[in-house]
């Protein structure tokens, strides 16, 4: 039974994993929260779906290479299911985006993250210190795992550079077990529901545990709220801090992405013949702020292609634009409604901007330039853009920023404003857009919070 602790994280996801990280070696009791279920080992779940359930994969690559039509919502069948409460089946899906269902699941992004690592093209824009990137990558155990043919043809033909990946030769994917490191066992299926807090201090939080009919109460010294996107505003906002935080929901910035697919040009493989089917990304380009991007291109295995039309490689280029935060896109609530987990059902508006437009119309030029200079544009390959959240990048709604920022929450240290012992963390914490895949800026910054939260515990 749990009843107190030093520090309570709420989710176990990437931000989640690396605060425990950052107060490994300290005395405090530090207790994460999951309202996902547990797969045994303890945090087994957090590992990356590919590895485990191609059937939940395609679920999701279905929802993110289709247009979001009214009638067919691919993720109706995972809404119905329950996989992605928080999301109503029956709302529009233009506003119902994948990245969003995904963020609201169980278990959260980094149930299913492809373990891309990939530092912003300046780490100077995100106010991190370089030695937290530095850090971020070895507790992601970030590393060029090799391909080496493939990745050498683009070297030497388009000079793009391989990606790291956060991968363990012996596990495969890393997961949110591996960043957090020793004594990581996050309690399943507690869904926090409320911040209990009076006069600027919160004392506990209540909890429903799957299988109680009551709830329970944890009281804890810190709290830091780790939850996703999603699920940091639903949680910051049931406990009321809207009233006190302007910023909260708002400013919800993502990626608009366009995809291009080509067949691989035949080049001598022979070198290959003994190497199993790549599964993994080869390489990508990164783009400086402020028409900030990334280009990433990946060799396609062959169970992730149903619709092949013939047997060479196929290539996929996703061109990201880097969409900074907008007040206009946030997260709104249904007032008095409630999801099965108790927590207000979140409304999703995202007007598309004419800066939005734009983004998507450089994103669909750079994928066709792209798909030209690497090989046969497949017929249903042509350059196009994927729903809204499909790059599953969604970022900031409960951002840290300076007192100046209108759409910031928390203090540069990761301390809500108006509350003195409440931090967030991870994607939703996140100063603003980032230019890549946001993990590594996720760890980064969560070990930053860390060490501000680990100081305070030290004097305390
Ligand atoms: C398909 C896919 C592929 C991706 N690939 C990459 C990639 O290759 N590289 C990259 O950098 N990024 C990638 N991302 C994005 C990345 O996974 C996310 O940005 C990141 O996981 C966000 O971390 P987080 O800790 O903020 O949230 P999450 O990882 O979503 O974790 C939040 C956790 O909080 C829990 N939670 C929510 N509410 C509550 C509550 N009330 N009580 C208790 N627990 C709660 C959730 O169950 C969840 O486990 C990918 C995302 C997806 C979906």
């Amino acid at each position: 039974m749990i009843d107190d602790a030093d520090v309570l994280i709420i989710g176990s996801g990437i931000g989640g994993a690396a605060i425990f990280r950052s107060l490994q070696d300290t005395d405090a009791r530090v207790v994460v929260l999951e309202s996902g279920g547990q797969v045994s080992p303890n945090g087994a779940h957090l590992r990356n779906v590919v590895k485990h359930d191609e059937k939940h994969w395609r679920t999701l690559v279905a929802a993110m290479t289709q247009p979001p039509v009214r009638s067919a919502n691919p993720l109706a069948e995972s809404f119905a299911a329950g996989a992605f409460d928080g999301v109503r089946a029956d709302q529009n899906p233009d506003e119902s985006l994948p990245g969003f269902a995904t963020c609201s699941a169980l278990g959260g992004n980094s149930l299913v993250w492809s373990g891309i690592v990939l530092p912003p093209s300046s780490t100077a824009d995100t106010g991190i210190a370089e030695e937290r990137f530095t850090e971020a990558a070895s507790w992601l155990n970030a590393h060029v795992v090799s391909d080496s043919p493939r990745q050498e043809w683009l070297a030497q033909t388009h000079e793009l550079q391989p990606v790291p990946l956060a991968w363990s030769e012996d596990k495969g994917w890393i997961g949110a077990n591996e960043i957090a490191g020793q004594g990581f066992q996050p309690a399943p299926q507690y869904c926090v529901r409320r911040i209990v807090h009076d006069q600027g201090r919160a004392s506990a939080v209540e909890v429903h545990v799957e299988g109680d009919s009551k709830p329970r109460f944890i009281s804890a010294r810190h709290i830091v709220v780790a939850a996703g996107v999603v699920g940091t505003v639903r949680l910051l906002w049931a406990s009321g801090f809207d009233r006190d935080l302007p910023g909260l929901g708002r400013g919800i910035a993502h990626h608009p992405v366009a995809l291009a697919q080509v067949a691989m040009p035949e080049v001598d493989w022979s070198r290959l013949a003994n190497q199993p089917a790549l599964t993994r990304p080869a390489a990508a380009r990164t783009f400086p702020a402020p028409a900030g991007g990334h280009t990433l291109i990946m060799f396609e295995p062959a169970w992730m292609m149903e619709n092949r039309v013939d047997s060479r490689t196929t290539i996929s280029i996703y061109a990201h634009r880097t969409l900074p935060r907008d007040a206009g896109r946030h997260i709104s609530f249904v007032p008095e409604t409630l999801g099965a987990d108790g927590l207000p059902l979140p409304r999703f508006v995202m007007p598309l901007s004419a800066e939005e437009k734009d983004c998507e119309r450089v994103a669909v030029e750079e994928a066709r330039a792209w798909a030209a200079c690497l090989g046969t544009t497949l017929p249903s390959g042509r350059a196009r853009v994927l729903p809204r959240g499909a790059d599953q990048h969604l970022a900031c709604g409960a951002s840290i920023g300076d007192e100046n920022d209108p759409l910031s929450v928390a203090e540069p240290s990761g301390r809500i404003r108006s509350l003195e012992n409440v931090w967030v963390a991870g994607a939703a914490a996140l100063p603003n857009a980032v230019s890549t895949h946001p993990a590594q800026t996720i760890v980064a910054l969560a070990a930053e919070t860390g060490r501000h939260l680990k100081a305070l515990l030290l004097k305390e």
